[in-house]
């Protein structure tokens, strides 16, 4: 009989970094320091970008970091948007600045990111800190596919020498999470909604990253017995209680090595990626 993968315990993880960012947020604020501040720029009424930025204040609340919502109605035009970033930036009490995507449609949603000042951006996520995880230069990572590295990391997973497989090339996951790996010299594959044989490309990973949103999309059968299977997917099934992944979690956990649950996998790390990049900025120190 095979053995079940180990489980990569986000929640557990993403608390574990939460103690130690308190901890050093105390160290900071006892040298006479103003705690790091994070103010989330909230556009529009989309109920989903409420529950985030709430999720993410109760979280600066949680490390002593301060924070605060900078509100501008779904109408606002693309240079309000702007000059309520570039005050932000302007701001010195501010430490890291947070664009709550989706923007309204009208918005340019990249031009007003990429307005975000690169030691500001704590949610790597403008052209600028994107272009600096390509390039080598200091940005802050993108918290979300951070969060799957430090998941790696904190584990002890080996990423060098290692054949990577990502499933979705968005540039919030797939690519930046694609390009992370890289750097950690993992041999890098990328596929999408066009590749010929997605499930041969799986097979035969060490890592499969799955970016996609399709729910349950990769099975079990596609696993290279003993892969490490990272699920970043979040999906809602009709007739399910559970949200479900990308993975079918079930034939996957009996291929496995290790494997992400969802929920708590993943998504946990997120938020801590970003208490984690504002505690940097506020250190005066990129990741
Ligand atoms: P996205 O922008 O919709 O991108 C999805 C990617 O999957 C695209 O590159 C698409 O290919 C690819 N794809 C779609 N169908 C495919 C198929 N049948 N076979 C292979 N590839 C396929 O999604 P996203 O924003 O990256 O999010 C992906 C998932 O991660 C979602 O479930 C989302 O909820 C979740 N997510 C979680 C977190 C978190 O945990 N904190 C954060 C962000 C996202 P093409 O490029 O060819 O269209």
């Amino acid at each position: 009989m095979s053995e079940l993968a180990g489980i990569l315990d986000g929640t557990a993880t993403a608390k574990a970094i939460r103690l130690e960012i308190a901890a050093e947020v105390k160290q900071l604020v006892a040298t006479g320091a103003q705690p790091p501040h994070l103010a989330a720029v909230l556009i529009g009424d989309d109920p989903a970008s409420h529950t985030y930025v709430g999720m993410k204040q109760k979280a600066c609340t949680w490390v002593g970091m301060q924070s605060s919502i900078h509100r501008l109605p779904a109408s606002c035009t693309q240079e309000e948007a702007i000059n309520l970033v570039k005050g932000l930036n302007n701001d010195p009490s501010i430490t890291g600045i947070l664009v709550q995507h989706p923007l309204p449609s009208h918005l340019h949603e990249p031009a007003v990111l990429d307005c975000v000042s690169i030691p500001k951006d704590v949610d790597g996520i403008s052209r600028g800190s994107l272009g600096g995880l390509i390039n080598g230069e200091p940005a802050f990572a993108s918290c979300t596919p951070a969060g799957i590295i430090e998941l790696l990391d904190r584990y002890k997973i080996t990423i060098q020498g290692r054949r990577a497989v990502v499933v979705g090339r968005s540039i919030i996951l797939g690519k930046p999470v694609a390009m992370m790996l890289l750097n950690r010299n993992a041999t890098v594959s990328i596929c999408h909604s066009r590749t010929a044989n997605l499930a041969e490309e799986i097979l035969r990973a060490d890592i499969v990253v799955a970016a996609v949103g399709r729910a349950e999309l990769i099975t079990g059968e596609m696993v290279k017995p003993g892969a490490v299977v990272i699920d970043a997917g979040y999906n809602r099934v009709e007739g399910r209680a559970k949200d479900v992944g990308d993975v079918e979690y079930e034939s996957a956990r009996a291929r496995a090595s290790w494997i992400t649950p969802v929920p708590g996998g993943v998504g946990p790390m997120t938020i801590a990626m970003l208490l984690k990049n504002t505690l940097r900025a506020a250190q005066g120190k990129f990741s």
